[in-house]
C-alpha cells in the first residue's frame, strides 16, 4: 500500500498529479520535513512541525493546516508501524514559469511514507559506524531553512559515494558546518563539541535531543567554531538525524578516527538517546 497525501485527498502514489508550473518543481521553491513514526506515533513531531512553521516563515509561503490530523492519517493510511514521512510544501503553481509571484497562489501540499527501522530497539551493536569524507559547503546562507534546493547536498554525498564514503561533512571559511543530511559532534577529552547554531546549519531536531539529553546528564557539552584540525584531532566524531539517531563516524578522508571504534561518550549518548525513545514509546 502507497497512500499519498495530495492538497487534501488521500490517493494512491500513481494517481498523484501536480502542475507542471508548480514552482516547487520549477524553483525549488518550498520547504519540507522528515519525520520518522514508530509504532505509529511521530518521534519530535511537535519541534519537527516547529521547524516547518518556520521555514514557511522564512520564504513567506502562507497556509493554515492542520498538520498533526493530516499526517496521523497518513500514516495509519498506510498502516502505521515504523515510518519515515516526508512532507512538501511548495508555494503552488502559477499559470506561467516567472520569477516572480503574487500572493494569490495556493500552496501545493504533499506528503509520502516510507518503511523505517525500529531504532529505538536497537542495540550498540546494530548501529554500523561511519566513514565519511570532508568537502566545501557549496549552500547558500540561509541553510536554517529547510529548503527543498538540495543540490549541492546531492553533489556532496555523490562525491563521498564515490569514494566509498558514507557521508560528506562540509566545511565553510574553515570552519566545520554539517553533514549532506546531518548534524556534526566531536569529543575531545571527554567533551562535546558541536557547530555553533545559525543561518549556516539546520537546527537539527536529533541535534537538539543530544544537546538536551547532554545537559540533563550533566555531560559537558558547547557549540563552537571546529576546524580542520580539530575534527580531525578528535577522539570521537558523530552525526546525528531524524531516521538514523547519533551514529559513530570511524574514519575521515581516509583516516582512522580515535581508535578506529566506536567511542565510548557514543555509547553513553546513544543509551540516553534510545532510554528517551523507549520512553516515549511505552510511557515507562
Ligand atoms: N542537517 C541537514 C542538512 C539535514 O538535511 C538534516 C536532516 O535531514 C539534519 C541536519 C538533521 O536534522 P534532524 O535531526 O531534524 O533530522
Amino acid at each position: 500500500m502507497n497512500i499519498v497525501y495530495l492538497n487534501g485527498e488521500y490517493l494512491p502514489a500513481d494517481q498523484a498529479q501536480i502542475s507542471v508550473f508548480d514552482r516547487g518543481f520549477l524553483f525549488g521553491d518550498s520547504v519540507y520535513e522528515v519525520i520518522p513514526f514508530y509504532q505509529g506515533v511521530g518521534f519530535r513531531l511537535t519541534e519537527h512541525l516547529a521547524r516547518l512553521e518556520y521555514s514557511l516563515r522564512a520564504l513567506q509561503i502562507q497556509t493554515v493546516q492542520d498538520w498533526e490530523a493530516i499526517l496521523n492519517l497518513l500514516v495509519s493510511q498506510n498502516g502505521g508501524g515504523n515510518l519515515s514521512v516526508y512532507l512538501q510544501v511548495t508555494r503552488g503553481a502559477a499559470d506561467s514559469r516567472s520569477h516572480r509571484y503574487g500572493d494569490d497562489l495556493s500552496p501545493t501540499v504533499f506528503a509520502c511514507c516510507t518503511p523505517i527501522k525500529d531504532i529505538y530497539t536497537a542495540g550498540p551493536d546494530d548501529i554500523v559506524p561511519m566513514k565519511v569524507i570532508v568537502t566545501a559547503d557549496l549552500r547558500w546562507h540561509r541553510c536554517d531553512v529547510k529548503s527543498t534546493c538540495l543540490l549541492p547536498n546531492i553533489m556532496v554525498v555523490h562525491q563521498a559515494q564515490a569514494q566509498d564514503a558514507d557521508e560528506a561533512l562540509m566545511m565553510r571559511d574553515g570552519k566545520l558546518t554539517e553533514g549532506s543530511s546531518c548534524n556534526v559532534f566531536i569529543v575531545q577529552q571527554g567533551v562535546i563539541y558541536t557547530p555553533k547554531r545559525g543561518s549556516e546549519i539546520l537546527g537539527g531536531t536529533t541535534r537538539e535531543l543530544i544537546m538536551q539529553l547532554a545537559d540533563e546528564h550533566a555531560i559537558p557539552l558547547q557549540e563552537v567554531d571546529i576546524d580542520y584540525e580539530m575534527l580531525k584531532a578528535a577522539d570521537e566524531v558523530w552525526i546525528s538525524s531524524s531516521t538514523r539517531g547519533v551514529v559513530p563516524v570511524i574514519e575521515i578522508d581516509g583516516d582512522q578516527v580515535g581508535d578506529g571504534e566506536k567511542g565510548p561518550l557514543w555509547l553513553a549518548m546513544f543509551e540516553l538517546f534510545i532510554r528517551y525513545q523507549q520512553k516515549l514509546m511505552t510511557g515507562e
